[in-house]
């Protein structure tokens, strides 16, 4: 049924303001969704003016949507292009990642700026960077607080004693403990040719085979890697090391094999130089990769190395120094005693020819023969003197104890004495106790040091008196005091009265006089007894030595 025109053009207007409206719906329906985007959107003129923002855009800008419309936007906008931008906020500043499109707004071409706020993700990234920065901090310190602790133990091991003989083996262990997997302190013997000292393994499981190859000679005209850092006192670092490289290194077969169920993948040869003098090497093993070393592991073993040297070197001048000591200790007891044996003989024959065996002599030739026995009994005593000494220093003695009463053994060292002090002319005073007084203690040692004491006594007092005394303290200590009215020690000599073979007047030894070793030998003798020695003296007034024993 054909249409009238008018009815045609009323159906016309009819759909026409149908689709404005639907188009009017269409728009606010795209507004609404525009307005409620999470992101922020803002459409900029070609002048740069905001001609539209959503409700993110204005929360973004801290300002209502309305009073951004026609403001400069302020960010330059190029289509196409992403870029992040400070936005100035009243509360806070914000940082906004932002993407620019070309559009058209009324007809005109415009751009739309879409900008999600990204502060608090950037916040979160710059708080997990500086937690990452505290934490690499954190590991850096622990690092270098380990290594410090390292190198501390070294030395504190290391310089406990001055015995050398286990300090390898300590040596070895620390670097176990805190470097390596396993470690091999290397010596050099007596033609300076290398060899392993000590291995140690960080598995207990391992001890065998560490203890094997501690025990297979290094060949020195072989291929060891060890050689060349002795020769070349460089040291090496080998972070990779392939199984030829291994087998490249020794011509040994077993040692390859033992290195190999070790474990190598990376190792560090260091050498350990005191004094410019090659003392040996350090080799630091990593059985696993993953533990592979690198140039600060290596300056921290060399760092170890440089501390080794010096209490290696230490342990061995002490070592040295003791077989010296020990060896001129014997020599001194061999001749020592040696002498003896015919001094006893001159003195034998000279009493005898005093006594007018086999017939008298004349007056003059036995004042001769009473200067042969006096000069010859001096002579036993220096003798005796060094016998003693020797004796002590030779570690030859050790002591028998038994509880002993001092004041008995007191009386005896004054029946000694006291005829000597008499010919000197001086008084001679002994204070025992009241109540015995028993003490366990070696007899004949005690006798010695209070004879080499009282002798002194007598001896630097050229007038007055020699008072000995023995008395328990209150705590149970036990004390023997000899003091004396003579001529006294200086303050500076005091502390070397007690040195072997000193003396206040060094000519006293060429005058006949001691041997400079009495004291010496009493302060040894007092050590060994579990006591002590004190002095103290004024130049002319007099010398008090005081001997104690604990309760
Ligand atoms: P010496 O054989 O010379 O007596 P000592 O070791 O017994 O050796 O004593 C060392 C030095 O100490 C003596 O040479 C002397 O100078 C000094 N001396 C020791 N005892 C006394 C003392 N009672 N009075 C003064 N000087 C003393």
């Amino acid at each position: 049924m054909d249409q009238t025109l008018e009815e045609r053009i009323a159906d016309l207007e009819r759909e026409l303001v149908e689709r404005t409206a639907q188009e009017r719906r269409t728009a606010a329906r795209f507004h609404d969704i525009i307005d409620r985007n999470a992101d922020a959107f803002v459409i900029v003129d070609r002048e740069g003016r905001i001609r539209f923002a959503n409700r993110a855009a204005a929360q973004l800008f801290g300002r209502d949507a309305d009073a951004l419309l026609g403001m400069p936007f302020g960010f330059p906008v190029t289509a196409g292009e992403t870029s992040e931008v400070d936005i100035p906020h009243n509360s806070a500043p914000r940082v906004a990642e932002m993407r620019v499109d070309s559009t058209e707004w009324e007809g005109a071409p415009a751009y739309v700026a879409s900008l999600r706020d990204i502060t608090e993700r950037r916040r979160m990234e710059q708080v997990s960077r500086s937690l990452f920065a505290e934490q690499a901090a954190r590991e850096v310190a622990e690092q270098a607080n380990r290594r410090l602790h390292f190198l501390l133990e070294t030395t504190t091991v290391l310089t406990s004693s001055l015995d050398y003989r286990d300090k390898p083996r300590l040596l070895a262990r620390i670097c176990v403990d805190h470097l390596c997997d396993w470690a091999v302190v290397y010596g050099l013997d007596r033609d300076g040719e290398p060899r392993r000292l000590a291995v140690e393994h960080c598995e207990p499981s391992k001890a065998p085979l560490a203890e094997e190859l501690r025990s297979i000679p290094i060949d020195p005209r072989g291929i060891h890697p060890i050689l060349e850092v002795i020769r070349s006192r460089q040291s090496r670092l080998v972070t990779d090391i392939t199984p030829e490289m291994l087998t490249a290194m020794s011509a040994n077969p077993r040692e390859v094999e033992i290195a190999r169920e070790l474990g190598v993948a990376s190792f560090m040869s260091v050498p350990v130089v005191a004094r410019d003098r090659v003392l040996g090497a350090i080799a630091f093993v990593a059985a696993r990769s993953e533990n592979a070393f690198d140039t600060s592991d290596l300056k921290l073993a060399e760092d170890v190395a440089r501390r080794a040297a010096l209490a290696l070197d230490n342990a061995l001048l002490h070592e040295q120094a003791q077989l010296a000591n020990q060896r001129k200790a014997d020599f001194l007891a061999v001749v020592s005693h040696d002498l003896r044996t015919p001094l006893n003989a001159i003195l034998g024959y000279a009493d005898l020819m005093d006594l007018g065996v086999p017939e008298p002599i004349s007056p003059g030739a036995r004042d001769r023969v009473q200067r042969i026995r006096s000069a010859a009994k001096h002579l036993l005593y220096l003798l005796n003197e060094l016998l003693a000494f020797a004796r002590l220093e030779a570690s030859h003695e050790v002591p028998h104890m038994q509880n002993v009463d001092v004041g008995a053994l007191m009386k005896e060292v004054a029946a000694v004495a006291e005829p000597l002090a008499g010919k000197k002319g001086l008084q001679f005073v002994v204070e025992l106790p009241d109540e015995p007084i028993t003490l366990s203690t070696d007899p004949d040692k005690l006798r010695q040091i209070l004879l080499n004491l009282v002798g002194n006594a007598v001896k630097y007092t050229p007038q007055g008196e020699v008072r000995v005394s023995v008395s328990r303290s209150s705590t149970g200590m036990v004390r023997f005091v000899v003091s004396d009215t003579g001529i006294g020690i200086a303050k500076e000599h005091l502390a070397k009265v007690f040195e072997p073979f000193w003396q206040v007047r060094q000519t006293e030894r060429s005058a006949g006089g001691g041997t400079g070793l009495g004291l010496s030998v009493v302060r040894h003798l007092a050590g060994m007894l579990g006591g002590t020695v004190s002095v103290k003296s004024k130049v002319g007034v007099g010398s008090t030595f005081t001997v104690s024993f604990g309760a």
